[in-house]
């Protein structure tokens, strides 16, 4: 059919056969600049033959199971809008229980010190700097691509945050911090949900460790052995998790010293992020 000759209604009805409707509408919006009521109340605006072509190959690679945030490169995460691309993780409502934990804390002093380790896309960080503005944010990660996408949403929401590129704690010798908060990868290499539901076309390194017959657990590793040198007294260390890993990461806070050590179900109530204070 020539759903550029027929309107944007049309087009939205054949996509709507091959994809979610939703994911239909938002990206004949997106594609063609229209609004959900253009799409009601003007069905038989036209496409131009280089918008129809250009929602053809979205709506394929829709149907091929590409995650909607890549293909629009945008994704919400609580009130905000932010930049994704291919190189960072989409933002996981989840998520948002370890923003409110460490926004709980951050609040409660006068100027905190945060760092988020592993910061991808930035969400965690500059919601945090949103949501304390009194706060100095930093966020670190490795991967430069990743870091030109937080960068361009910190512009956005947040200029203030400091984003710096490196392994963990190493662009960070001799400074400390109140907060430190991670999502870091924590998949275990090899499980089948790597395979499911979008998760091949997320970067694999922010996912997993990527060590054969572990158990993910390798970065939550290097993070809470590094956090103490870095964490001032009486500092939280809160780190999201995967959904059987909280007693483990609990069992690595208590061998690192550290006191107050609990965990916090996300709306799944699903152990999600395991914490503990300095002592
Ligand atoms: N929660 C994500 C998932 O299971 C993983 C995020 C992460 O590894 N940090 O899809």
């Amino acid at each position: 059919m020539d759903a550029a000759g027929a309107g944007i209604g049309a087009a939205w009805r054949a996509a709507s056969q091959r994809i979610d409707r939703l994911d239909a509408r938002l990206l004949i919006e997106q594609v063609c600049g229209v609004t959900h009521a253009d799409l009601i109340a003007r069905p038989e605006t036209p496409l131009t033959p280089a918008q129809a072509a250009l929602l053809e190959s979205l709506v394929a690679r829709r149907a091929g199971g590409e995650p909607l945030a890549y293909l629009t490169g945008r994704a919400w995460f609580r009130d905000l809008e932010f930049l994704v691309t291919p190189a960072v993780l989409i933002p996981r409502p989840e998520t948002e229980l370890l923003v409110n934990l460490a926004a709980e804390r951050a609040q409660r002093l006068e100027t905190p010190r945060i760092l988020d380790l592993g910061t991808g896309s930035g969400i965690v960080a500059i919601t945090l700097a949103r949501l304390c503005p009194f706060a100095a944010v930093t966020g670190v990660d490795f991967s430069p691509e990743a870091l030109a996408v937080a960068r361009a949403n910190a512009e956005r929401h947040a200029p203030d945050v400091r984003l710096l590129a490196g392994d963990w704690y190493a662009p960070l010798a001799g400074e400390r911090f109140d907060l430190i908060v991670s999502n870091p990868p924590y998949v275990v290499f090899g499980d089948p949900h790597l395979e499911r539901d979008g998760l091949p076309f997320e970067p694999q390194c922010a996912l997993t460790d990527g060590i054969a017959g572990g158990d993910g657990l390798a970065c939550v590793r290097s993070i809470v052995r590094g956090a103490r040198a870095h964490l001032e007294a009486d500092g939280w260390l809160l780190i999201e998790h995967g959904y059987d890993q909280a007693e483990r990461v609990q069992a690595l806070l208590l061998a690192h010293d550290f006191g107050e050590i609990r965990s916090w179900q996300d709306f799944a109530g699903i152990d999600r992020v395991t914490g503990g204070r300095r002592q």
